[in-house]
């Protein structure tokens, strides 16, 4: 067979780790040097010229996006589908693989996902539940704490609690969090990959099954992996697997949730005979970016050092962008994106990346005014906005009536007469019976455990679910959530909520009408052993989050924290908010540790652009409603002054915040603005001066427009002319 489409666009030291005879190899190299490049082609490379079994192959990347693509680019080499081969993220491989052995696992077959919004929920309630000091033990704290132990494979029986009173007591809230979890048939997200991982040892056949058959398994983003993922495929590999692992120890960005990037060292000390090759080229950004991108990085004490370099042109400066404030911040990147639209580039080669998610509302918002599309991944997820989850809830209820977290959210939602007191009582009801809160509510019913005013608000509600449960019978996916979202009152009760967020909820909501539709159960995940449309649904909305939504939109800017754009690369790219304090973030600028992690996420971001990239920082910025005056990153200072570019406003603006430094009022004279002074704005019209203040940059003028009204407006960007 020809297997040159596989080895030509490969160079040397590329080709070598792709066609090195079976082994377990590492690959570890900077980034954009064709690490995933490298796994695709390896894949490829396995099934054409090894003659392997795409049944036998198992890949494992980080994000759904990723999986996604990997798998496109690999079925593009083999020009056919590469069915029976399995790729993936941790997260889904191991849903997957409890779906399948469900009973095996210690699972109800319905089983449902809980993402970390609904872990919280329960967590705080079963606290208040036991009499718990919330001041003491904050769910959120819990929560991690959890979480953490999840990844290290411990359950409560495994931790030592060395005769801490604090920590005796947050391993108990966690036992009794396992038996809530266990009563509701809920799963969060750590619990999957724990689950997964006792799987391998509690059911030694089946175990032997999956070691017979993966025989390669290929791991991208490696230097991310926490102990229990690499605890998993240590045990899956066994004897008889070949392991290849890709990563780069200078874009480890999730210590802080248990991350070990010193697994890419265990690596070669656990699987013996480790071949190891690494990729010096960079063949995604231009000689500026990369070179600066080096340098940041070489701050960090703890690296294993390497040397990236391209043979590509320099390319453009850095562009360093000094903002007034966030609005002007994502003004100027408006205006940049249509500059580059304008030039004949697409909107879904630029990213806007930022450290923090509630950054990306201003950012949002500007994108809106300007009519930019735009997809948010991650964070503000479509799957994890309120009316997505109360109509979830709503669904999540019907499918599964032991869902006490959903039966909460929705059960005065919208409201009906049900009190905090009468859903405390149901909860006290379930509690003492040991049995789900719907349960305990039709036993009130029979025991007339409540004044009737709230067991008639309760029957309501039971009835309403009742005859929802009915009307969908033989509806499909999507006629069962318009008929949820209608017939429960979620509808009405959102129309209720005035102006632009009232009408987006609506739309969400129609949008998830949309959803439903269009989603199909065999496309989802055709490995998945038969399970309902309704849960294979909202599985797919728990795991998924949106995160592919950005395809079904044609061509739009992309949003995403820095930590979601691993892995990523486009033309253009845009960090945002560049300040010390956001970024680096201020829990980790004071410890070192933290701070080379800080380090390392600027290096991914930088490593994303290809050809441009805009650094913004804001001097002032209003942030969880907050005003704060703020300093430039470190980082900026961290790249030399020959690969930046400061950008600098241009025109009758630019000249009052920059050429002098003296007040407001000689500028004002210089440039003849004055109280009373008319004046002319592109899009207000023609308005009165009323009032000034600020200086330079900071200068803001009052301006009363004969249509618009009376306006302030940044002096620097309201290019103004006089009349
Ligand atoms: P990251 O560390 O960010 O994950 P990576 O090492 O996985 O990066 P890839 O995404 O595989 O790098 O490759 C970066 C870019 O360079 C991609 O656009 C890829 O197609 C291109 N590329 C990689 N190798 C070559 C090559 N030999 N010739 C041409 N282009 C290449
Ligand atoms: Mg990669």
């Amino acid at each position: 067979m020809d297997i040159s489409h596989i080895l030509d666009p490969l160079n040397e030291a590329q080709r070598q780790a792709v066609c090195v005879p079976p082994g377990h190899v590492q690959v570890l190299a900077g980034a954009g040097s064709g690490k995933t490049r490298v796994l695709v082609h390896r894949i490829a490379w396995l099934l054409q010229a090894e003659g392997v079994s795409s049944y036998g192959i198992l890949a494992v990347t980080f994000t759904n996006k990723a999986a996604g693509e990997m798998r496109g680019r690999i079925e593009q080499l083999l020009k056919i589908p590469a069915s029976g081969l399995w790729v993936g993220t941790f997260h889904g491989i191991a849903h997957r693989l409890l779906r399948t052995h469900w009973q095996e696992a210690g699972l109800p077959q319905d089983f449902q996902i809980m993402d970390s919004d609904d872990q919280l929920r329960s967590l705080r309630r079963l606290i208040r539940e036991q009499g718990i000091d919330e001041n003491h033990y904050p769910a959120r704290e819990v929560q991690w704490f959890i979480s953490a132990r999840k990844d290290e494979g411990l359950r409560p029986e495994n931790i030592d609690c060395h005769n801490d009173a604090h920590l005796r007591q947050m391993i108990e809230i966690y036992r009794a969090y396992e038996v809530m979890c266990r009563r509701s048939g809920l799963v969060d997200f750590a619990e999957l990959l724990l689950r997964a991982h006792e799987l391998w040892l509690k059911q030694p056949q089946l175990l032997r099954h999956y070691q017979q058959r993966f025989h390669h398994i290929l791991v991208d983003e490696f230097q991310d992996t926490n102990t229990i993922q690499y605890a998993w495929i240590r045990i899956l590999s066994g004897t008889n697997s070949h392991v290849f692992a890709v990563g780069d120890d200078d874009q480890s960005i999730y210590g802080w949730r248990g991350a070990r990037v010193e697994n890419i060292h265990q690596f070669s000390k656990d699987y013996a005979n480790t071949a190891i090759f690494r990729l010096e080229q960079n063949y995604r950004s231009t000689g500026n970016i990369l070179n600066a991108a080096n340098v940041l990085i070489a701050n960090n004490s703890e690296r294993m050092g390497k040397n990236l370099w391209t043979d590509g042109h320099d390319g453009e400066k850095i562009r360093l962008y000094g903002a007034f404030n966030e609005l002007d911040e994502a003004n100027y990147i408006a205006g940049q994106i249509q500059d580059w639209v304008d030039g004949g580039g697409l909107r879904s080669d630029c990213a806007l990346l930022y450290r923090s998610n509630a950054q990306s509302r201003v950012l949002e918002e500007a994108l809106i005014k300007n009519a930019i599309p735009y997809r948010v991944y991650g964070g503000l997820r479509f799957f994890e906005r309120q009316e997505i989850k109360d109509a979830l809830a709503y669904l999540r209820l019907l499918n599964n009536p032991q869902d006490d977290a959903s039966l909460e959210r929705i059960v005065n939602l919208p409201t009906r007469g049900i009190g905090n007191r009468t859903v405390e009582a149901l909860r006290e009801a379930a509690r003492s019976s040991g049995v789900s809160m719907w349960q305990a509510l039709w036993q009130m019913q029979e025991q007339k455990a409540l004044p009737a005013r709230a067991l008639g608000a309760l029957k309501n509600f039971a009835e309403l679910i009742d005859s929802l449960k009915a009307a969908m019978l033989d509806l499909t996916l999507g006629e069962k959530i318009e008929q949820v979202i209608q017939h429960s009152g979620l509808k009405a009760h959102y129309e209720k909520e005035k102006g632009e967020k009232g009408r987006a909820r609506l739309e969400n909501l129609d949008e998830l009408v949309n959803a439903g539709r269009s989603f199909n159960v065999d496309d989802y995940d055709s490995e998945l052993p038969e399970m309902d449309e309704v849960t294979a649904f909202l599985s797919h909305a728990a795991l998924e989050a949106g995160e592919s939504q950005a395809d079904e939109w044609d061509d739009c800017v992309q949003l995403m924290t820095l930590h979601s754009a691993k892995g990523l690369e486009f033309k253009q790219v845009f960090l945002c908010g560049m300040e010390e304090g956001l970024f680096p973030h201020r829990l980790s600028a004071e410890d070192p540790v933290r701070l080379e992690e800080e380090r390392r996420l600027c290096y991914v971001g930088m490593t994303r652009a290809m050809e441009r990239l805009n650094l913004c920082y804001a001097e002032k910025r209003r942030l969880y409603g907050d005003d704060k005056y703020t300093r430039p990153s470190r980082f900026i200072k961290e790249i030399p002054e020959e690969y930046i570019d400061e950008v600098r406003m241009q025109g009758f603006a630019a000249q009052t915040a920059y050429t002098t430094t003296a007040s407001f009022i000689q500028e004002e004279n210089e440039t003849g603005l004055q109280l009373g002074q008319r004046v002319h704005h592109q899009k207000f019209g023609e308005g009165v001066v009323l009032n000034y203040e600020g200086q330079g940059r900071h200068a803001r003028v009052q301006v009363n427009f004969v249509s618009a009204g009376s306006k302030w407006l940044v002096l620097e960007y309201a290019n103004l002319v006089l009349c």
